[in-house]
């Protein structure tokens, strides 16, 4: 469903991304790990569109369709979510408006049936309703955040949903509810692109795939056994040799 073929991406006429050929399946979780500026952010931007990211070479196919040159909004309505590593306040706006205006905009669902979308959303996910009348991300915690964007994740129901460290800055009992949130999506078979610097959400989840990106580039690619090789040894250990089948 996603295919991304040796990939070039450029931000600010720096080449971040070097070749990266990616094939994710429908209703598949892959993960990607890599050391910090490695470009995991980058891939995931690009594949949503930011008009920051510029593929010089190499695209991006949807569930058959070109997207790379696409708009981000059009990349939405096909089913593409990205939950963003840093989310926006915005003062004024409560996180109910936020998520009627959000689901008018992608499933043309009207303002009463949100409402009671939203509510039992919020129940069957076992969250704080509280929440919803807050000021968008306003005095958030790290946690309440990334169960925000959880929320909105199940809420759109994505084709395929791209979290960038959904598991970042939070405590362990946020980390197990935001990973049976995922883990519902996967079982509602959305396909999951996961970027992570921790191998302890994946305990919560059922990964297919890991890959390793350094230095723009794809290094390794395999089954969750990688996390492990990693963990212990570090990203280090990790080379263009080791690399099995992407
Ligand atoms: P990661 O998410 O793996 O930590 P990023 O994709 O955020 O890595 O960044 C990869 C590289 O691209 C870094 O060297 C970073 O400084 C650079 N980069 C990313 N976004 C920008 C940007 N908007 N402007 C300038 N450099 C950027
Ligand atoms: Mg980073
Ligand atoms: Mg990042």
């Amino acid at each position: 469903m996603l295919k991304v073929e040796d990939l070039h991406v450029k931000v600010m006429d720096k080449e971040i991304l070097k070749g990266i050929t990616l094939s994710i399946g429908e209703g598949e979780l892959h993960v990607i790990m890599g050391p910090n500026g490695s470009g995991k952010s980058t891939l995931a931007l690009t594949i949503a569109g930011h008009p920051r990211y510029k593929v010089v070479k190499g695209r991006i196919l949807f569930e058959g369709e070109d997207i790379t040159g696409m708009k981000p909004e059009e990349r939405a309505k096909r089913g593409i979510f990205l939950s963003f590593q840093h989310p926006i306040e915005i003062e004024g706006v409560k996180v109910i408006q936020f998520l009627q205006r959000m689901l008018k905009n992608l499933r043309g669902i009207d303002e009463v049936d949100a409402y009671e979308m939203i509510f039992n959303a919020v129940e069957e996910l076992g969250l704080d309703s509280s929440i919803l009348s807050r000021e968008l991300n306003v005095g958030f915690s790290g946690g309440e955040r990334k169960k925000l964007e959880m929320l909105q994740a199940y809420l759109v129901k994505p084709r395929l949903l791209i979290l960038d460290e959904p598991d970042s800055g939070v405590d362990v009992d946020s980390l197990k509810v935001i990973a049976r949130i995922i883990d519902r999506l996967h079982r509602e078979s959305t396909s999951i692109l996961l970027i992570t610097h921790y191998g302890r959400i994946l305990e919560y989840l059922n990964a297919q795939r890991v890959h390793v990106l350094k230095e723009g580039k794809l290094v390794a690619s395999g089954g969750i056994e990688l996390v492990k090789v990693i963990e212990e040894k570090g990203f280090t250990a990790v080379e263009d040799n080791d690399a099995t089948v992407k």
